[in-house]
């Protein structure tokens, strides 16, 4: 995959590998664009606009786009860095970035849909995602309809209808519901729908969406990809027909474009994402299992626990739990909101995937958006907690939570 990514551009003078790299070489050299001065590190091309050596060129740029920059608004080479990493990391055609992972999810649907279509999407999913396809395209005349997501033959039947897209979130934020990806998206191409797959959760670490048939895979990289509370920014990646001939027309008029800063600090981030991923997977996996045995859990939800419900998807799709762990208090709101004062070390916060341990009560924050009755749906309940793990010392972690459930 990465040799084209490598050959962008001309590096020192030196061929790129004639072999097929592995995904954690791409993360540290694909993309990279090196100017005259030979830098080490990427460079940050802060720059909103380019010139042309003659009106000549300027013509024949905007008649063949790929080989001159016209605009930052469609395209930038530090961002362009960030996108053809990504892109070799995810092992897709083409990637394109995003001011923030909202702003992909609904490009990733309104470049497909016109009044009339329909849109199938798993039920439990992060409540933005849910505002656009239950409030915003319905405006617009697309229709909907939500499944539950285990439930495959709830997605048999909804995907009986011609539909236009079918959005999966899995494992879903916060209660970590899993989608069977390979089997839905056999379904949903049966129905002649695009298959999108919000893969926040698992990063591009632990789960790739593409080789389960799935056909764009979308990113928050404000999470596991940046994953240092720094910057919001958001991936669409998938195939050439998808990006260029779908997706471009509708973002190079609409804006919703990465900043040249924001994707630099992304560039370095992918460098350490891996290692940073799996860290956080182990340091999640221990916590877990340390919380189900706790008296003062009620249950835990977790990917990489053998209780949860789709361990056998799980196993089929993930190569590991991911970093966040879904938490049902025994006890009242007001127990869970003491038990997260009480904690010195891990943060209260509404984010995810940083290296920062953060815990957050999705009923009054993150999905305090959504009805009760929708949060009841989605197992939301005022004593529901989520926590994401992050890259301090998992002892530490461990006495940490130890200590506020005694409190
Ligand atoms: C955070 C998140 C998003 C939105 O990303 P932003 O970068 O905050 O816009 C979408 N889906 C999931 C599952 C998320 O966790």
């Amino acid at each position: 995959m990465s040799k084209d990514a490598w050959g962008y551009q001309p590096r020192n003078n030196r061929p790129a590998p004639d072999w097929e790299v592995n995904s954690q070489t791409d993360a540290v050299r694909a993309g990279l664009t090196r100017t005259g001065f030979g830098e080490t590190s990427e460079a940050l091309f802060l720059n909103s606009g380019y010139t042309y050596s003659s009106a000549q060129e300027a013509f024949d740029a905007f008649t063949d786009e790929t080989d001159h920059f016209l605009y930052s608004r469609f395209h930038n080479p530090t961002v362009a860095m960030f996108e053809k990493r990504l892109a070799a990391i995810e092992g897709a055609e083409f990637c394109h970035a995003f001011g923030s992972g909202m702003s992909a999810v609904f490009a990733s649907l309104a470049c497909l849909v016109e009044s009339g279509d329909h849109i199938v999407a798993s039920a439990a999913m992060f409540s933005s995602c849910h505002v656009i396809i239950t409030e915003i395209l319905p405006k617009w005349g697309v229709t909907y309809e939500l499944v539950k997501a285990n439930d495959l033959d709830a997605w048999a039947k909804a995907l009986s209808k011609p539909t236009k897209a079918v959005f999966i979130e899995s494992p879903s934020n916060p209660l970590l519901e899993i989608t069977d990806i390979r089997a839905v998206s056999e379904l949903a191409h049966k129905a002649g729908a695009t298959v999108i797959v919000d893969n926040v959760m698992a990063s591009p670490i632990l789960q790739r969406p593409l080789e389960l048939g799935a056909d764009v895979v979308m990113y928050s990289a404000t999470k596991h990809i940046d994953g240092q509370g720094r910057v919001l920014a958001g991936a669409l990646l998938g195939s050439f027909d998808y990006i260029q001939e779908k997706l471009l027309p509708f973002t190079r008029h609409t804006g919703p474009s990465l900043s040249a800063f924001n994707a630099w600090v992304l560039v370095k981030s992918l460098e350490t994402m891996e290692m940073r991923v799996e860290r956080m997977n182990s340091n999640a996996q221990a916590v877990a299992e340390f919380l189900e045995k706790h008296p003062a859990i009620k249950s835990v939800r977790y990917p990489g626990l053998a209780s949860h419900p789709d361990s056998a998807v799980i196993k089929k799709q993930m190569k590991g739990g991911g970093s966040t762990i879904g938490i049902e208090f025994a006890g009242t709101q007001k127990d869970a909101f003491r038990f997260m004062d009480s904690l010195r070390i891990i943060d209260i916060s509404n984010n995810l995937g940083d290296s920062k341990s953060l815990i957050t009560h999705p009923s009054s924050t993150t999905h305090r958006r959504l009805s009760p009755e929708v949060q009841a749906e989605m197992g939301i309940t005022p004593s529901v907690l989520r926590l994401s793990v992050g890259l301090e010392h998992v002892d530490d972690l461990i006495k940490d939570l130890d200590q506020a459930l005694k409190s």
